[in-house]
């Protein structure tokens, strides 16, 4: 599932392949025949993700926004060679020697000039993780506003913070030891900068490329937790739990209940949690 590393990764490879260079062909099935042919004939200047959004800048001003969500792909084909498909792909940009193709695109569309600024969903984005001059205390400050939310909601939030996903939110909290249900308000600051340096610190390591490694060990699996109900903890032995967060139907978190244990959360601890204590 694509998170902020792998966006990040994905625009380093669209980047090396069509920056500086005019496009050759470009449509797509969410923008206009007559719009999208405008694109031809623009050099792209810029190629950048933000968060989980990845971002085509145009010579004219003009941005492609991309954003994969689950099952969203694109792909970078060197060389001019263009493969016969049964149906068009969704998204096509072509320059000299490089081909971008994407399919089950969710979000695609073509920002104008100065737009990018006003597009809700990237206007509000939160700090981005792996961006160079990432600010920590924007990230505290936006997790501060989800004061209710639980954290393993809350850093799932991209306008609190942009780039963690699903496999890094549970396995930043476990290698924090910070139990998921407790709400950001029962956090103090130092712990919520922790929890943001580990996320940096891991999606930094995994942007290289290869299998997403939360956990280096010569066997077995990469991640500590992710995946991982009711197998034994790494640390502990105990079981690992799993519970749904966030808006219905929710997401899965993974987490060990004795080890992540250290705050009680609010309400009725899980069954899991109570065993484990
Ligand atoms: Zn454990």
């Amino acid at each position: 599932m694509p998170e902020g590393d792998t966006i990040y990764r994905l625009a380093e490879k669209v980047r090396d392949a069509v920056l500086g260079k005019v496009v050759t062909a470009f449509s797509t099935h969410a923008i206009a025949d007559d719009v999208a042919r405008t694109v031809v004939g623009h050099v792209v200047v810029e190629v950048v993700s933000r968060g989980k959004n990845l971002l085509v800048r145009f010579d004219d001003g003009r941005t492609l926004h991309i954003h994969l969500r689950m099952l969203g792909r694109v792909v970078v084909r060197r060389g001019n060679v263009v493969a016969v498909t049964a149906r068009p792909p969704q998204l096509v940009l072509d320059v000299p020697g490089a081909s971008i193709r994407g399919s089950r695109i969710p979000v695609l569309r073509l920002l104008r000039a100065g737009a990018e600024a006003r597009a809700p969903d990237l206007r509000s984005l939160g700090p981005d993780l792996l961006s160079p001059d990432f600010d920590e205390d924007l990230a505290v400050r936006r997790l501060r506003v989800l004061a209710k939310r639980p954290i393993g909601d809350a850093i799932m939030q991209q306008r609190a913070v942009a780039g963690i996903g699903n496999v890094y939110k549970s396995e930043v909290l476990f290698l924090e030891r910070i139990d998921p249900r407790v709400p950001v308000s029962a956090l103090d600051a130092s712990t919520l900068r922790r929890i943001l340096k580990r996320a940096r610190a891991l999606l930094s390591a995994n942007v290289k490329g290869g299998p997403r490694v939360t956990r280096n060990s010569l066997a077995g699996p990469r991640t500590w937790v992710y995946l991982r109900a009711r197998k034994a903890c790494f640390v502990c032995g105990g079981a690992i739990a799993a519970l749904q967060q966030g808006a219905p139907p929710g997401r899965t978190t993974y987490f060990c209940p004795r080890c992540q244990g250290g705050l009680t959360p609010p309400g009725k601890p899980t069954r899991a949690a109570s065993q484990d204590r």
